[in-house]
């Protein structure tokens, strides 16, 4: 069985919260990791301080972290869908699902990572979640890879 993980999230440093550990695990044991980051997180509004960014600057500084943080993980494959940052949930449904459709049948991944559909806290989060779980319903069952989604909440706990 040729394994290949898929790790689908919008923000650069998403994987790196939320999925390193089993990117790194992968890696060791030789499975190709594909990272598809939907945006370059160009809207963060936490510029430092002092600050070390810029409106204009901040897209190329996190796109040149998300290529550091990648290189750290040893990720096989990193795609920047160019989609724009705090506008996913806005996007139509069907287009956001095409997008993950695609690169979906192009990785045949036989694990997705991605985030809990409503449970992901950024509205980011829950379309990019909502799209992968949108393009996999189009496939017949036996045709979907295993999918984790992650989960955040803000109370984890009570
Ligand atoms: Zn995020």
């Amino acid at each position: 069985m040729n394994e290949h993980v898929l790790v689908m999230l919008p923000h650069p440093d998403d994987e790196s919260f939320g999925v390193a550990g089993l990117i790194a695990q992968s890696r060791k044991r030789g499975i190709p990791v594909t990272y598809a980051c939907g945006t370059l997180g160009e809207m963060g509004r936490n510029m430092g301080s002092p600050t070390y960014a810029n409106r204009e600057t901040l897209p190329e500084l996190r796109k040149q972290e998300l290529i550091s943080a990648c290189k750290e993980m040893d990720i096989t494959d990193l795609r920047m869908l160019g989609l724009r940052d705090k506008t996913l949930e806005f996007e139509d449904d069907e287009y956001l699902a095409d997008v993950m459709e695609t690169i979906i049948d192009e990785v045949k991944p036989t694990l997705i990572v991605t985030f809990y559909p409503g449970h992901g806290v950024h509205p980011d989060h829950d379309a990019t979640g909502e799209a992968v779980i949108r393009a996999l319903y189009r496939k017949k069952k036996e045709d979907r890879p295993v999918t984790y989604c992650m989960a955040i909440t803000k109370n984890r706990e009570e």
